[in-house]
């Protein structure tokens, strides 16, 4: 399980992270984010493997575990991306292989993996995100509209002023989704740089 993998890495630590969420050009039709590689946040230690703590979710609850679960449980935890249940879907085995999991069962498995704690849902254009939720830091993220990049962030000072103004309205805070929408520095420049090109 290579969710233990984050843990080692301890350079990535209080930096900003830019996560590209589609590997296109920008200027394509935002429909259909695409998954990147990115670099991690610093992971958070915990006690407990995913495996075991949706084990002890399942249990709970009086559901069963099966290899299809346990197989997307492993796709999902083997790296950390931001990703919805198309692009998950797109990345498994097709129809008629070994560890085919029918679509139905992506969407569930998804939610129980959300009620499990292990991943974090968001909404961003209109679809459901998801992350690894499990052992990696409370963040928020940047949004570039024009290349579809997100930047991960932490912030003590919005946490800070979110259970401040929490508790000015006795508000118990389950968790909270802040999601800065604008340009990228990259795309900023970029279209700077073809203004400059037109006055040629
Ligand atoms: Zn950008
Ligand atoms: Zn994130």
């Amino acid at each position: 399980m290579s969710y233990s993998k984050h843990t080692s890495d301890v350079s990535m630590q209080g930096r900003s992270l830019e996560i590209a969420l589609r590997m296109n050009e920008p200027d394509q039709t935002a429909d259909n984010p695409k998954l990147a590689q990115h670099e991690p946040l610093e992971a958070v230690q915990v006690s407990m493997t995913p495996l075991a703590r949706y084990e002890e979710f399942l249990q709970s609850k009086g559901l069963r575990n099966t290899s299809q679960k346990k197989f997307l449980l492993e796709q999902v935890f083997n790296r950390h991306e931001h990703f919805d249940a198309d692009l998950l879907i797109d990345q498994l085995p097709p129809k008629g292989s070994p560890n085919y999991v029918s679509r139905p069962t992506v969407y569930r498995t998804l939610k129980e993996f959300v009620d499990a704690g292990l991943l974090h849902r968001f909404e961003l254009e209109g679809r459901s995100m998801y992350e690894l939720n499990y052992g990696y830091p409370e963040h928020d993220h940047l949004y570039c509209t024009k290349c579809r990049k997100l930047i991960e962030f932490t912030s003590d000072e919005i946490i800070r002023i979110r259970d401040q103004v929490a508790r000015s309205h006795r508000f118990r805070v389950r968790d909270h989704r802040f999601i800065i929408q604008g340009t990228c520095d990259e795309c900023a420049k970029k279209r700077t740089f073809s203004r400059r090109q037109d006055r040629v």
